[in-house]
């Protein structure tokens, strides 16, 4: 039985003035003991979420792959580690997309992240002109083959579908492509990992709000959710953490 993972990303959004969300957020987390919840946050903010956060574990967006040396703005797992992060998403679709970021790449940053202790929420997904000409599930399937890290085991990783033309516009898949794509994806770690598949959590992510979140928790083999917008505010996020409880 995979417990689930309400996580929130909340991308470059946040400054210490919205402190009070997270620790609203970690309230919430709090009161349902049943599943898990995490909070990534701006770089800037992880030390002072942290501070505020009590059990909730907070997370980064991102993750160098080496362990120091001249990268001008990046950041390692063992920086993340010291200011008390625990988590990091690698291979996000903004990422992917705005700094070109390949399936190796994501590669790389999760080898890092489990280098250093950190759980790692590697993403997944394809875009509108792939789902367009078909492709979504070859793409969603290659997308895992190049970034997923031999021995992934579900005590560290969990994998995140996303399709990016879901992220941020209101759109989401039907609950049938839903479950077709995590379908899809527990097999691909099945035949990469074997018996270890079974406890990775598949989550969706894409639009997923207070509104949408009970049906689309209950499709088969999605083991939560990555959440952008809809985690800005406890006010939106924790009905999505009630939703999965
Ligand atoms: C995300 O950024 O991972 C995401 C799912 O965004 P949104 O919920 O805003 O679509």
């Amino acid at each position: 039985m995979r417990r689930r993972l309400i996580a929130g990303n909340w991308k470059m959004h946040g400054l210490k003035a919205q402190l009070g969300e997270v620790e609203a957020i970690a309230a919430a987390a709090a009161a349902n003991p049943q599943i898990d919840v995490a909070l990534c946050v701006p770089f800037t903010l992880i030390a002072p979420a942290v501070a505020v956060a009590g059990a909730l574990p907070i997370g980064a967006q991102d993750v160098h792959a080496a362990d120091k040396g001249a990268h001008t703005g990046c950041t390692s797992g063992e920086m993340l580690r010291e200011c008390g992060a625990t988590l990091t998403i690698v291979g996000h679709s903004e990422r992917r997309g705005d700094q070109h970021e390949t399936g190796h790449d994501a590669w790389a940053k999760a080898v890092a992240a489990r280098r250093h202790g950190l759980q790692v929420i590697l993403c997944c997904g394809e875009t509108a002109a792939e789902r367009d000409a078909g492709r979504a599930e070859r793409i969603v399937q290659s997308q895992i083959e190049k970034s997923l890290p031999d021995g992934a085991s579900a005590d560290w990783l969990t994998l995140a579908y996303e399709p990016r033309w879901a992220i941020g516009t209101g759109k989401t898949p039907t609950l049938e492509d839903i479950a077709a794509i995590h379908a899809i994806a527990r097999a691909k770690l099945r035949a990469m990992v074997g018996d270890a598949a079974d406890g990775i959590r598949i989550l969706y992510g894409g639009s997923l709000t207070g509104a949408n979140a009970v049906e689309i928790l209950a499709v088969d083999n999605v083991d939560g959710a990555l959440v952008g917008g809809a985690s800005l505010t406890a006010g939106k996020f924790v009905p999505i953490i009630e939703a999965a409880a």
